[in-house]
């Protein structure tokens, strides 16, 4: 229990726009409450348009459009599969769903994301070996996206996919394009706490038609065009159902104002606290503009007079929600034995990292009463 009587401050709510209950209503009025319908189609078409890929499928999850989208590129038990070391689990539980192996790269202090250097060490030591990589998945970490042309120039020669994950980076772009343009794949998600949501959904996009068209079977048990069911191969039950779709069609329109007020609030931060003694913020990468889904800054503990937990701890007790930065893949118990390249950046970034309340409906007391607070833990 919190000793504060201030309503909670979390992380990154829930932001409705207004005509979801619209969208919702429009539903229940045509009855496709039941999986599939007009607005999966219609939500579909919406992110097509604003994400500029040609084809989607909407489905029940991010970590669902990943496990897909290796599905259709056929990973085999015993593949290697490239990963981000710092994300989120969702972002490599798929590549052990399909048996591969999860390979991880460290981050770069640039962009917090996939080092090309050392995916660059990676895919060269496993051709050395006989073991072209399956896939690489770089995650567009806390909405911003990874060096995708770098990565191309080092996956391009040898033919190995990029399947982004962009499940932090809806409204992001990378060099005028959005975030997951020019992959093969990108995978979105639209949980809970992500800067846009369905209550719970995700989202498979790709220019090429045949990718989704596979993905929607998959998604949908891979039933043959039979009247009776008929199956020739296992699929999944991963379709996004009509109701969430239309909460998810308000959620879209409102995406350009969730990622300005997302960067106010990260401009907020940085000018409150940007000057205190042992406090930095994510960078910005030249190459792109990132969505600031969550505010994210370093402490340097001994020169500000407090760690990122005790920082933590403090904001906890006045009922104010802020996480740690993820923890690196590579230091999960469950991954114990498997190959990092690299994993101080990743460690560090942890180690000294702290997710601030970044929910776009904060009002500037709030935002103002969480960085007094923070000062107030400094020497
Ligand atoms: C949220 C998230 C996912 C998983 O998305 P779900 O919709 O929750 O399954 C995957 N990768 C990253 C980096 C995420 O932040």
């Amino acid at each position: 229990m919190s000793a504060s009587n201030n309503k909670r401050i979390y992380l990154s709510p829930p932001h409705m726009g207004g005509n979801e209950q619209e969208y919702v209503r429009q539903a229940f009025e045509s009855n496709f409450i039941a999986p599939l319908g007009p607005m999966v189609n219609g939500f579909e078409q919406d992110f097509s348009k604003f994400t500029g890929f040609a084809h989607c499928a909407a489905l029940a999850s991010g970590t669902a459009a990943l496990h897909i989208a290796l599905r259709i590129i056929d990973v085999q038990p015993g593949d290697v599969v490239i990963a981000s070391s710092l994300t989120f689990i969702g972002s490599v539980s798929p590549a052990t769903f399909m048996g591969a192996e999860p390979v991880f790269i460290d981050s770069d202090y640039k962009s917090w994301n996939m080092d090309p250097d050392l995916l660059a060490e990676a895919v060269e030591y496993y051709i050395s070996k006989g073991l072209k990589p399956k896939a690489v998945i770089p995650t567009d970490l806390y909405g911003q996206c990874a060096d995708y042309d770098r990565i191309l120039k080092i996956l391009e020669p040898h033919g190995i996919p990029l399947i982004v994950d962009a499940a932090e980076s809806v409204g992001a772009s990378y060099k005028g394009r959005h975030a997951g343009k020019g992959a093969l794949m990108a995978a979105y998600s639209f949980n809970g706490n992500k800067i846009i949501t369905t209550s719970g959904g995700g989202l498979l996009a790709s220019d090429d038609e045949d990718i989704i068209s596979r993905a929607r079977w998959l998604s949908q048990q891979a039933k043959e065009p039979e009247p009776y069911y008929e199956h020739k191969e296992i699929g999944y039950n991963y379709r996004m159902s009509n109701l969430v779709a239309a909460v998810g069609r308000g959620q879209v329109e409102v995406i350009p104002e969730r990622v300005e007020r997302k960067r106010e609030i990260f401009d907020f931060y940085e000018r409150e606290l940007g000057s205190c003694p042992g406090i930095s913020f994510m960078p910005e990468a030249e190459y792109g503009k990132c969505n600031r889904w969550l505010t994210v800054m370093l402490v340097d503990a001994k020169a500000f007079g407090a760690t990122p937990d005790e920082i933590r701890l403090a904001l906890e007790k006045e009922n104010i929600e802020s996480r740690p930065v993820w923890k690196p893949m590579h230091k999960q118990p469950v991954f114990k034995d498997n190959t990092v390249f690299g994993g101080k950046v990743s460690e560090d970034l942890f180690n000294r990292g702290l997710c601030l309340p970044s929910g776009t409906a904060m009002t500037a007391g709030d935002l103002q009463r969480v960085a007094e607070l923070i000062k107030r833990c400094g020497k």
